[in-house]
């Protein structure tokens, strides 16, 4: 066999070679031709590598090394393999690529597991195609039910069902697994942002993804004709929500340790040129590891809020979503950075300020995740990439945590 980095690099290149959008990055959405493509050779290379391959009634893709235990929970290794329209090659694929090498070193020791090793591939994590994201995780473990998957249509209205069926795979199999079957999951993503890179640290240990929140913020004033009202007589819908978005980043700032807020969508009405503003609606989203950081900037946004309520201004802040911080467990936290340590790779902590596959497993089982670092932190993009050497490095720290929990040596 080839040494590690090189199947890597072979894995990511051929992965990256099933895209609607050849030379303009990775468009592989769930269930298309190119999907079909990643599928075939992930199962491919699971089988080479000794696994047992079977897909379940949403399309992922399990790769099981058998454990000596009867009826034992698996260890999960893996991610995602969809991508967003003109994406990178590595969001997602990284992690499929370091459970399969993960598997190829248990074969290449002739390790044999007490608890299983499963592989994974998982689908529909971007929601680029059905919307919602996770929808892989959220239907292995149940938070998506089989009535709202088979309602669920891409923008051609094609159906999961009917989109499932037009490349080969049987939506009728089981789609949930039963929390028992599972004992741990890992899993290696790409950081997506810039911290591990400046730090020239190759190895981050994710404490915790971060919770978020957001509001969607509406601001009513008065319309008026832009030449003719004195500007003592104005109720500017605009003015005070620009006046407003601009002492938002202050709140995280003054918060701190990593707590961020953004505005990133903003509407106004009637938006003619002419025509002073008379409502203005727009998003705030904060996010922070901490729990009582998004507490804090919640109410600091409401009192800033009610401090721009006037007779002539009405503002509204309507909650959308809010989801707390998922910890990884102690345990494997303290596993991954002894074993970082042992392998002489050096490591830093880190909280994950995007959702992954990791966050929907972490109500259901032990959730451990490495990051590598994302050149220029750029991710979602042509341009992304990520250091094979990397990606070997998390593979082994990924080897020894998993011959732990899998109850070897
Ligand atoms: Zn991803």
């Amino acid at each position: 066999m080839k040494n590690l980095q090189a199947r890597i690099e072979e894995h990511i290149n051929t992965l990256g070679q099933f895209t609607a959008t050849p030379g303009n990055g990775t468009t592989r959405l769930t269930y298309s031709k190119e999907d079909r493509q990643a599928r075939d050779y992930l199962i491919e290379k699971m089988k080479e590598y000794g696994l047992t391959v079977h897909e379940d009634g949403l399309g992922n893709i399990f790769g099981k090394l058998d454990g000596t235990l009867k009826n034992a929970p698996s260890v999960l290794i893996g991610s995602h393999f969809d991508s967003v329209p003109n994406g990178g090659s590595y969001d997602g694929p990284a992690g499929v690529v370091a459970g399969l090498e993960v598997a190829a070193l248990f074969a290449e020791n002739q390790i044999k597991p007490k608890y299983p090793l499963e592989v994974i591939a998982l689908i529909e994590e971007e929601g680029a195609r059905f919307g919602g994201g996770l929808m892989g995780s959220r239907g292995i473990t149940g938070l998506l039910s089989e009535e709202d998957f088979k309602k669920l249509k891409d923008k051609d209205g094609i159906t999961t069902i009917e989109a499932m069926e037009e490349i080969g795979l049987d939506p009728l199999l089981p789609k949930k697994r039963d929390p028992k079957t599972i004992k741990a999951f890992l899993e290696l993503h790409i950081e997506q942002g810039p911290i591990l890179e400046e730090k020239n640290i190759p190895i981050g240990v994710v404490e915790t993804i971060v919770g978020l929140t957001q509001f969607e913020v509406t601001v009513e004033g008065q319309a008026g004709h832009a030449g003719t009202t004195p500007m003592d007589r104005r109720s500017d819908a605009l003015v005070t929500a620009a006046k407003m978005i601009a002492q938002f980043p202050d709140l995280a700032i003054e918060e701190g340790e990593g707590t961020v807020i953004t505005t990133g969508q903003l509407n106004v009405f009637p938006n003619g040129a002419n025509v002073i503003p008379k409502k203005c609606v727009f998003t705030v989203d904060i996010r922070s590891g901490k729990e009582e950081h998004i507490q804090n900037v919640i109410r600091k946004l409401n009192e800033l809020i009610e401090s721009y309520n006037t007779n002539d201004i009405r503002v509204l802040a309507e909650q959308q979503l809010y989801m707390r911080p998922k910890a990884m467990n102690q345990e494997i936290v303290a596993q991954l950075k002894e074993i970082s340590s042992k392998l002489e790779l050096p490591y830093c902590s880190i909280n994950s300020g995007a959702g992954h596959d990791a966050m929907v497993f972490s109500d259901f089982t032990d959730v451990g995740m490495l990051f590598i670092p994302s050149k220029h932190g750029l991710s979602h993009c042509p341009e992304e990439w990520s250091d094979s050497r990397h990606i070997a490095n998390a593979v082994q720290i990924f080897f020894e945590t998993a011959k732990k929990l899998t109850g070897t040596e």
